[in-house]
């Protein structure tokens, strides 16, 4: 048997990248003799086995054949007859499709060095139509080394185009879309993947909320690109360059779905867009099966980012009413994020990238304020059960009355 690395491993050596997971392939063994050497099956009927010491994985060389819709619908062929050329030819990219062998001897039969070079994410054969999720790798892709220059070559964003086209899109797991988005999203320029996705006419069919945002426009004042598909992109864009987590970046991106719904005669006012979005931040978040925290983030700050952006002018009542509904006492880190959220909104906007927000240290000023609401001494003066939530409130009420006064003089 011959043992070659693929994929990412290789791909990421030639472009000078750190290379975390290698893959393997092994042409010319059966699975038997696999076993034969300790190698530990994935699956029962998937010809990919773990090496009993690295725990890397190894895939037998296989050739697939599409016999349905969705990613089930796949029959693999794995044997000592299939080639590393065969098995090249069913992967996505070129960049993608090369082999290396313990000599670091290239095996590159679909050009994907040159397309290296060239800085071209292109599919390897028309078999690429046969999996949707490809839409969205080659969009993560496009994400993660845009900052490198790399481009989706126009005759692959063509197939992209036919495949969102084909329906086929829908037949994606919840599961399989999750790991390519939350992937893509942590990549260092996540807004390519939306753009990417608008480009290939997927974003209609995967999150048509988002789509919607493009053309619609926002009051020029506060939002110099006036567009409220680019003012998201570009908040998602500062989200990436201020590192913040997935949480985060997620909230950004579903924060002002409600200006979607505006009618036209209103535009470029977006009078209760935050209340109006949040149906559809739970339709997104449920499409996709987001994990709890990134729900949670996202319906919180699409209902409270302008009070964020409002935070100095807030009452202490109204204030006290936002930090009840983060629960900030027992989770200050959520607030924490909503506020980075807000900050990341408010520069989002043309020309207003490097401006300072104040409103985040004000508003975890105003946290601290009445996190320093002690219970003890209401617990010794006698109130308890709804009684000491209500005296509790009262103090904390108090103590944001305080803050606010402090902050002001
Ligand atoms: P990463 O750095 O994100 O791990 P990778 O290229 O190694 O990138 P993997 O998901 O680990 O990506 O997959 C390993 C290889 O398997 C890919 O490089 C590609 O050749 C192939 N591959 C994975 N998923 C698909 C798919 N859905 N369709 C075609 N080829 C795929
Ligand atoms: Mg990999």
């Amino acid at each position: 048997m011959q043992i070659y690395k693929v994929g990412g491993a290789v791909r990421d050596r030639l472009l000078g990248k750190p290379v975390t997971d290698i893959d393997w392939v092994v042409v010319g063994a059966t699975a038997e003799e696999m076993l034969a050497k300790g190698f530990r099956p994935v699956g029962a009927d998937f010809p990919v086995f773990l090496h009993p010491k690295s725990g890397e994985e190894y895939a037998l060389a296989r050739t697939e054949r599409k016999s349905g819709r969705g990613y089930g619908g796949f029959t693999f062929h794995a044997s000592p007859e299939v080639t590393l050329e065969e098995d090249l030819i069913r992967r996505d990219l070129t960049i993608n499709a090369m082999a290396e062998d313990d000599q670091q001897n290239l095996t590159d039969p679909y050009h994907g060095q040159r397309d290296l070079d060239d800085r071209i994410l292109r599919h390897v054969s028309p078999a690429f139509a046969e999996d949707p999720l490809r839409v969205l790798r080659v969009a993560r892709f496009a994400a993660r080394y845009a900052e490198l220059g790399f481009k989706v070559a126009h005759e692959t964003l063509e197939l992209m185009r036919q495949l969102s086209e084909s329906g086929e899109l829908e037949a994606l797991t919840a599961e399989r879309s999750w790991k390519e988005i939350s992937r893509a999203l942590m990549e260092s320029q996540p807004q390519v993947f939306i753009q990417v996705l608008r480009d290939c006419g997927a974003l209609k069919v995967l999150m048509p909320e988002i789509d919607a945002l493009f053309g619609v426009p926002q009051p020029e004042v506060h939002h110099p690109e006036i567009d409220s598909g680019i003012h998201t992109l570009s908040v998602l864009e500062q989200a990436a360059l201020h590192q913040q987590p997935l949480t985060v970046r997620w909230a950004c991106l579903l924060h002002d779905l409600g200006k979607g719904l505006t009618p036209e005669e209103e535009w470029p006012r977006h009078i209760a867009h935050e209340h109006k979005g949040l149906k559809l931040i739970k339709a997104v978040n449920e499409r996709f099966k987001a994990p709890k925290d990134c729900q949670e983030l996202a319906l919180l700050v699409g209902q409270y980012h302008t009070h964020g952006h409002r935070a100095l002018e807030l009452k202490a009542s109204t204030l006290l009413e936002l930090l009840q509904s983060f629960d900030v006492y027992r989770r200050p880190q959520r607030f924490e994020e909503f506020i980075v959220a807000c900050e990341m909104d408010a520069r989002g906007r043309k020309g207003l990238e490097q401006r300072s927000y104040p409103q985040a240290d004000y508003l975890r000023g105003a946290a601290s304020a009445a996190r320093g609401v002690a219970v003890q001494p209401l617990l010794e003066r006698g109130f308890k059960g709804p009684e000491l939530g209500e005296a509790l409130k009262r103090e904390r009420l108090k103590a944001l009355k305080a803050y606010k006064e402090s902050a002001s003089s």
